[in-house]
């Protein structure tokens, strides 16, 4: 039997990775761990095989983006060619609607080595962003909101990123949380070692998560018009 809390709920529980595969979860204990889920959610640099245990263990629809250390392509030692985690959706400059929820992604990080796949100048990542417009003009008018989430690796300028180059968050963000209004911004990439590090900051109409290593967060569906509602749920 699935485990969607879909029918019936009010509410729709998720579950966000990011970064590191986290033994608990990547363990036959995840069902006790994190309970039922209606959305897998993975914010980058996560192996494919990680993705995929989630994924076949929980038996919910994915949803992810890659990061500036994502491959195309995975081989796995069972002489296995993987071109990404199965059952997942790539998110990146697509949106996508799960169950009434809209969503939204943007994969990689600033750039800050010559040629690299994943990495995006400022321009770059306009760009990307620019391919989603079609998308989030049809939310809009289907909807009456642009989406309610918006999935990236990268973290938006000023917001949960760090002076390096690499951990620099993208100015771009900030307008697009400006402009379309998602409730939430989910973002990996930057790795929390201490507790009191922020991870969880509101921008204008937007909570801005770090979800780093994982989150698991009870989102209210929304109404025609208006974002749904979110608080965190306890793992
Ligand atoms: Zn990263």
């Amino acid at each position: 039997m699935a485990m969607s809390r879909s029918a019936g709920s009010s509410s729709m529980r998720v579950l966000a990775i990011s970064d590191k595969v986290v033994p608990i979860l990547y363990s036959a204990g995840i069902r006790e761990r994190v309970g039922g889920v209606d959305l897998i959610v993975g914010c980058g640099d996560l192996p494919y095989y990680y993705i995929d245990f989630v994924v076949s263990m929980l038996d919910r629809p994915c949803v992810f983006v890659h990061g500036n250390h994502g491959r195309e392509v995975e081989y796995w030692s069972n002489h296995r060619t993987v071109h990404g985690p199965s059952g997942a959706v790539d998110l990146h400059r697509r949106t996508f609607s799960e169950a009434g929820l809209l969503l939204a992604g943007l994969e990689g990080s600033l750039r800050y080595s010559p040629a690299p796949r994943f990495q995006y100048t400022e321009t770059q990542m306009w760009w990307n962003i620019y391919h989603l417009f079609p998308g989030l003009l049809a939310n809009r008018l289907r909807h009456g909101r642009w989406l309610d989430v918006l999935v990236t690796h990268a973290p938006p300028a000023g917001i949960h990123d760090q002076p390096d180059r690499a951990h620099q968050g993208f100015r771009c963000f900030r307008t697009f949380m400006d402009w379309f209004k998602p409730r939430y911004l989910l973002h990996g990439h930057i790795h929390v070692y201490r507790h009191d590090t922020v991870t969880r900051t509101r921008y204008r109409e937007t909570e801005v998560v770090n979800v780093y290593p994982f989150r698991i967060l009870e989102l209210e569906r929304a109404r025609v018009g208006r974002s749904a509602r979110f608080q965190e749920a306890r793992p």
